[in-house]
């Protein structure tokens, strides 16, 4: 990345119930390449208060900004986010949030007037002496200007809000972008409508950011296309999380919601890998919360184990042709897999009764779809199982089996493993 462009920083989720804001910053920090200049993220700035859907579980995070005791529990995040304002490579700052209605300067509706917050960019003053970008209110117009040209509804229009934070503005003057001038750093406040669905704040968050970087010179590519439907998807597809180094790996698109039952971790260890910055897992005594941005999607219990790292696979034989499945991988068949036998290792396949049911080793032998009980599933489908491999008491490892026909897979080329997503795991 050359220094010819500038570098953003782009701030997500300092209020946790602002999900079009963190929500954007993800997709920012997963699914774009910045091709020249330079864009620093930092999603899930409150994440403990988007975990736990709340604009802010010590107080508004945004009004830390002027002063603040050393006491408070936030004060070390506020301290991190102001030396990276601070810091001399970064030249423009965008704050993302939610905001209500739609803030019209004129009084149009109960949701449409000065008061409202929401479908606007923020400014506190119009002009501001800075190396660059010091023209706000020009800057601010251009992008609301050009996001104006792709509203999904007439009423969705952006203008630009002025907070004239110094000339008496004490609330404003409590804020992130305030304290950014005050460091000689030109900043934003971009603000979407929480009368909208996450997904279309998500597109206007995106909308307003790329129309910030066309106007800076930077450059990126995207990995979907950037309207309501596609967001959707791209916040729901793909997400996993890794646990025992990834020796389980739970994809969580379409996650059973109640409990997934026992799963066996390592001793007291709910460390996790995860592909998206607001997706993590949070014990609760002994069981394990899963969330993603502000929503828990599935609870389990742990089951503590020792952990066996003497071998990462297993050969299965999925639909009679012979694969090498690494723990934490998804097989895809469409009829039965047989998990071939290993010297000491035993193979449980959760919620199945093979044969007589009597098995206390499942390997060496076909697993139908209907030989699981649909409650053992790990999605709403009741299509996707786990196989967990034990050595003697000790847990060694998981892969999932899901099951799908032919026609689903909708590729004409071979594509029955999915391979462990490890590499985008652990960001
Ligand atoms: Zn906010």
């Amino acid at each position: 990345m050359e220094k010819t462009a500038p570098h953003i920083l782009v701030v997500g989720g300092i209020q946790g119930d602002e999900p079009g804001g963190f929500s954007a910053a993800s997709l920012l920090a997963t699914k774009y390449t910045v091709t020249k200049g330079t864009v620093t993220i930092v999603p899930n700035l409150n994440f403990l208060s988007i975990i736990n859907r709340d604009r802010g579980i010590h107080g508004d995070m945004n009004r830390k900004f002027a002063s603040l005791k050393k006491s408070d529990p936030q004060y070390d995040i506020v301290c991190r986010i102001q030396d990276m304002i601070i810091s001399p490579e970064i030249d423009l700052i965008l704050n993302l949030h939610d905001g209500s209605g739609y803030y019209n300067p004129k009084y149009i509706s109960k949701l449409q007037n000065p008061n409202r917050w929401g479908n606007s960019v923020i400014i506190d003053q119009d002009t501001f002496d800075a190396p660059q970008f010091g023209d706000l209110g020009n800057i601010a117009s251009f992008v609301t200007q050009n996001v104006n040209k792709s509203l999904m509804e007439k009423k969705h229009e952006f203008h630009v809000h002025n907070t004239r934070t110094g000339e008496g503005n004490k609330e404003m003057a409590k804020t992130l972008t305030w304290f950014a001038l005050g460091k000689g750093k030109p900043a934003f406040g971009l603000e979407a409508s929480k009368s909208l669905s996450v997904a279309d704040r998500t597109y206007y968050h995106l909308s307003m950011l790329e129309s910030f970087f066309d106007y800076a010179g930077i450059e990126y590519t995207r990995t979907f296309e950037l309207n309501s439907p596609s967001i959707k998807t791209a916040l729901s597809d793909n997400i996993y999380i890794g646990f025992v180094e990834n020796r389980l790996v739970l994809p969580l698109n379409d996650v059973r919601s109640k409990q997934l039952g026992s799963i066996p971790l390592e001793k007291n260890d709910v460390a996790c890998s995860v592909n998206s910055p607001i997706l993590t897992a949070i014990p609760h005594n002994n069981y394990v919360q899963v969330h993603y941005g502000n929503n828990r999607l599935t609870t389990f219990k742990a089951d503590w184990h020792e952990v066996d790292r003497s071998i990462d696979h297993m050969n299965v034989l999925v639909d009679g042709v012979e694969q090498r499945v690494r723990f934490g991988d998804i097989v895809f068949a469409e009829d039965s897999i047989s998990v071939n036998s290993r010297e000491g290792y035993r193979v449980n396949a959760i919620g199945a009764v093979v044969g007589n049911g009597l098995r206390v080793d499942e390997s060496d032998v076909k697993i139908y779809r209907k030989d699981f009980q649909q409650r053992f599933s790990i999605n709403n489908e009741a299509s996707a199982y786990r196989v967990e491999i034990y050595r003697e008491k000790k847990y060694v490892g998981t892969f999932i089996v899901k099951y799908q026909s032919m026609p689903e897979i909708k590729v004409a080329s071979p594509l029955p493993v999915v391979k462990g997503k490890e590499s985008d795991l652990g960001r």
